[in-house]
């Protein structure tokens, strides 16, 4: 089971709606996103995170696992890009297997992966990023993006019947406000869709930002139908 693992975080309340869970973050990501939440798990060749002496590995959060049926009921699966995993399908299985609900994180950019993963029922809520409108993608994802597939992934998630919500990160320097109603019309009726600003957590705290990124104060909600 190939896993590269940035980061384990045992208890969440905040990350996975209606669920206790874990957070299991990967290492490394094929976008370049320059207002990464997460930007010390992009490189998949650095073993450790300032502040971790060593990283988890996927058979020791297995055996965490384990541990925890009774107390938590959810996992969220998060990155860097966890689609780029080889070992994905067999971890999320390994999960499953325990009973946990499992939330998957995605950039959107491995729609081959997400209709296996939906094939096997192995995700029971997604959460995708649309990052931009399509015309200012490689802006915001830091490099050339294949927009076909996200298009692709935003048709899949919509109509998989699992339970799904896109998300945008209002970046002020790069996002403007009519870009942000442009992207709307990327959301399909009927899924939600969460606009959240973006916050330099590194810029006022000076420390690693390897947490998940943080529910806004104000979170602009749009519900489409
Ligand atoms: S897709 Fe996510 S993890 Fe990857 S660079 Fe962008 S914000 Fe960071």
């Amino acid at each position: 089971m190939i896993m590269l693992i940035g980061g384990f975080q045992k208890f969440t309340l905040s990350d996975f709606p209606g669920r206790s869970a874990a957070i299991v973050f990967t290492r490394g990501c094929n976008f370049r996103c320059p207002w990464c939440h997460n930007h010390e798990l992009i490189d998949p060749f650095i073993r450790n995170l300032p502040g971790e002496s060593s990283p988890p590995d996927a058979l020791s959060i297995i055996r965490f696992l384990e541990k925890r049926v009774d107390l938590l009921d959810g996992v969220v699966i998060t990155g860097g890009e966890p689609t780029i995993q080889e070992g994905l399908q067999a971890f999320l299985r390994t999960v499953k297997a325990l009973g946990y609900m499992v939330k998957l994180d995605t950039n959107g950019s491995r729609p081959e992966v997400l209709v296996d993963i939906i094939d096997e029922g192995l995700v029971d809520y997604f959460a995708m990023d649309i990052k931009a409108p399509f015309e200012k993608y490689d802006i915001l994802a830091g490099k050339r993006v294949d927009l076909d597939s996200i298009r692709r992934s935003i048709e899949l998630l919509a109509g998989s019947g699992i339970q799904h919500e896109f998300r945008t990160t209002h970046v002020p320097d790069l996002l403007s406000e009519s870009d942000i109603l442009d992207l709307s019309s990327l959301v399909p009726p009927g899924s939600k869709w969460k606009v959240q600003k973006y916050r330099d957590h590194q810029k006022k705290t000076g420390e690693p930002h390897i947490a998940p990124t943080p529910e806004p104060e104000n979170p602009e909600l749009f519900l489409h139908f």
